[in-house]
């Protein structure tokens, strides 16, 4: 409401568009994922799991680049994503999906070549009768609880199923963000338990499994966030770099606030940038007044809430009204933006949505 003591800002609108950039780093995925491969031994294989549109960065571009890298195992959530994968990648990678053989998903696995991991035993008998010439994989549960068969349920059909020489036996640990997690051990004895003497290809490890130690690895590893730039992988180079056009600036007067809620008011004279994203972009609310926007190295406060399409910052200390602000950059990560929204990284990535100008670089996709 203050007069503005500088030129209205709303030029910006005009040289840029009204969106949020999303800026995706594909050498720092192809990296990531010969820094994880370097984790494990030489006989070990490393995966890469790219469900839900490789953690929301892009399916396409992320899976070329990591073929390219040297990628020849896949996994995805659900038959749907691993067809869109096999159209992606061509015939040749092996493509897992962690939900196995659901009804109706038949046609499609058999279509695009898709290796369920059989969950069930009611999943392996429909598997054998809707693509018995179809390979699959088996996924136990060893105390996570969420899929994958039961010790008495493995005993039930492991006869049967190892006859048919599935490509794989995987587990999935629930704690290996914990790496001292008394859970882990516990799951790496069960899993030891149900396939020794399998002679099977066996897979335990996530991104936390193959930081851990290498009676975990097994014969191949299947990481997901570590590629993405996330932790427990904390040596991870940023992949998600996410810049935020400012749209309007203002000069607000003490006492007056800001945003909904009037929950932030200047202490003193303050000048507010308000920025093109929002709720709807994976900019979570909790982080109102409580995360920072980068000029450079520059922290610049969010005030007041984070709003559906609009943000608001302080850049009172600013020496020039800049374009845009970052969210996500080097100098603020997925984990710092989790933290301040009590929330993990692969949330932050999945969340971004689907307004974003994306670009890639880096990349041979
Ligand atoms: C998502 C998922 C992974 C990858 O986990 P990250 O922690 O992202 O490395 C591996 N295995 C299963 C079963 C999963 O659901």
């Amino acid at each position: 409401m203050a007069p503005p003591q500088f030129a209205p800002a709303a030029q910006g609108v005009d040289r840029q568009m009204a969106t949020p950039a999303l800026r995706v780093d594909l050498a720092a995925v192809a990296a990531n994922w010969r820094a994880l491969d370097r984790r494990t031994g030489p006989q070990v294989a490393t995966a890469a799991t790219v469900k839900a549109g490789a953690y929301g960065l892009g399916l396409a571009p992320v899976a070329r680049t990591l073929a390219d890298a040297g990628v020849r195992q896949f996994f995805v959530a659900i038959a749907e994503e691993g067809a869109q994968l096999r159209d992606i990648l061509g015939p040749g990678p092996e493509i897992f999906v962690y939900s196995g053989h659901m009804a109706g998903d038949g046609e499609r696995i058999a279509g695009a070549d898709l290796i369920a991991l059989i969950n069930t035993p009611e999943q392996l008998a429909r598997h054998l009768q809707a693509t018995p010439q179809q390979p699959f994989g088996l996924q136990l549960d060893t105390g996570m609880n969420r899929l994958g068969m039961e010790p008495a349920e493995w005993a039930s059909v492991a006869a049967e199923a190892l006859a048919r020489r599935p490509r794989l036996i995987m587990s999935h640990l629930a704690c290996a963000d914990t790496p001292d997690h008394p859970a882990n051990a516990r799951q790496l004895a069960a899993f030891r338990d149900m396939t020794e003497g399998c002679d099977v290809p066996r897979s335990l490890a996530a991104t936390g499994g193959v930081l851990m130690d290498p009676a975990y690895h097994f014969d191949l590893t299947r990481p997901g966030v570590g590629l993405y730039g996330g932790a427990p992988f904390t040596d991870a180079r940023p992949v998600a770099h996410v810049s935020i056009p400012v749209i309007q600036l203002r000069d607000v007067a003490p006492g007056e606030s800001v945003g909904y809620g009037c929950t932030w008011t200047a202490q003193g004279p303050a000048r507010i940038a308000t920025l093109a994203a929002g709720y709807a972009d994976g900019v979570f609310r909790l982080i109102g007044n409580r995360a920072r926007l980068y000029h450079g190295a520059t922290p610049c406060p969010l005030v007041g809430r984070v709003s559906m399409d609009l943000l608001t910052a302080d850049i009172t200390h600013l020496p020039e009204p800049p374009d845009s602000l970052d969210l996500l950059s080097v100098h603020q990560g997925i984990d710092a933006v989790a933290e301040a929204a009590e929330t993990i990284g692969y949330e932050v990535l999945t969340a971004l949505g689907h307004r974003y100008t994306r670009s890639y670089t880096g990349g041979g996709a």
